[in-house]
């Protein structure tokens, strides 16, 4: 979300920096050009590869080390690990069970070495689709391996580890070798109270120049995701946009940067964070439906519906037949909501 706001207020530009890394913004290509873009990744990688048969999937390598980010907007798509997920959704559609394992299995042992991150969604393809297949012993496995790779952060991105430490290292270096004691923390949207009154604002790191808040730990270790970006400022030379577009200088930025530090979200702000807040929950009642579907599926399999989604449905709509299932599942010890 910081990100993406970010990206949006610099694409004028056609580069950003994030993470210490400088992206070319891509430029617009038409469907067609994509589509041949898209089959030449493709090819590419059906001519590589022997994707035909399980041996040929088993043996794709898993580098030993961590891929190195490319510079510039690596094309996704055109991944080994991307492309064995669409080509196992094709097996399983077509009823190629083993063929479509080895696909998941090896699109799971890859994407942890990948540069691009992916979601606690796409490695969970392997376990769904085990428990489909009723083999839950193995799903059970899967699964133990993914959630201690993702610990409690499923339904966010695998943060990098050390990446504050590293986020700050690189922002004190850039700070002395620009010769600043100043920081800047931009403006973000959708964030919680706290980051709300730190957004925004000039700050001396080391609290010595005492026109500008010192600034709060908060900023600098604190684990929000709500994605305030620090970079140094340079006192006479670096400006300051505010959220309405304001060019700030001197010492309207000293001013600016001391005005009272309060939970300024505005209704607008509030309703959107508000939106991500019911996202969250959504999400979290959405996972918490998937294992009592699981376990009705592998336990009651008489009363279980044949997909999750309609599965959803009766429950969404609390549909006579749910409430049949609810008690049911109460009689063989299970609560289900
Ligand atoms: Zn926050």
């Amino acid at each position: 979300m910081g990100l993406f706001g970010f990206f949006k207020k610099r694409r004028a530009e056609k580069t950003m920096t994030y993470g210490g890394t400088t992206f070319q913004a891509p430029e617009p290509i038409s469907n067609e050009e994509y589509q041949h873009k898209r089959q030449k990744e493709i090819d590419f990688l059906e001519r590589k590869y022997d994707l035909s048969t399980v041996e040929g999937i088993m043996a794709i390598p898993v580098p030993k080390r961590k891929e190195q980010p490319t510079r510039g907007i690596p094309s996704v798509t055109g991944k080994i690990e991307y492309y064995l997920m669409i080509k196992g959704g094709q097996y399983e559609k077509d009823g190629q069970v083993e063929l479509a394992l080895a696909c998941y299995r090896k699109a799971n042992q890859l994407m942890p070495m990948s540069s691009t991150i992916y979601s606690y969604e796409s490695y969970v393809r392997l376990p769904r689709y085990l428990r489909k297949l009723r083999r839950f012993e193995e799903a059970r496995i899967e699964e133990a391996e993914i959630d201690a790779l993702f610990g409690e952060k499923k339904h966010q991105v695998i943060e990098e580890q050390g990446w504050l430490e590293r986020r700050n290292r690189k922002l004190f270096f850039d700070m002395r070798e620009l010769g600043t004691d100043l920081v800047e923390a931009t403006y973000i949207r959708c964030c919680c109270a706290e980051c709300a009154q730190y957004r925004e604002r000039v700050y001396s790191l080391s609290g010595q120049d005492r026109r500008f808040p010192k600034l709060p730990d908060a900023l600098l270790y604190g684990n929000h995701d709500c994605g305030i970006l620090l970079f140094p400022f340079i006192d006479g030379v670096s400006s300051m946009q505010t959220r309405d577009g304001k060019d700030l200088h001197g010492q309207r930025i000293i001013k600016y940067s001391n005005r009272p530090f309060i939970d300024d979200r505005t209704p607008d702000e509030l309703r959107d964070m508000e939106e991500i807040r019911q996202k969250q929950t959504d999400d979290a009642i959405r996972e918490r439906s998937r294992t009592d579907y699981n376990w009705l599926w592998e336990f009651m399999p008489e009363l279980c519906p044949k997909s999750f989604s309609a599965y959803r449905r009766m429950q969404k709509a609390q549909t006579e037949n749910f409430k049949k299932i609810v008690i049911e599942a109460k009689k063989h010890g299970r609560n289900i909501e």
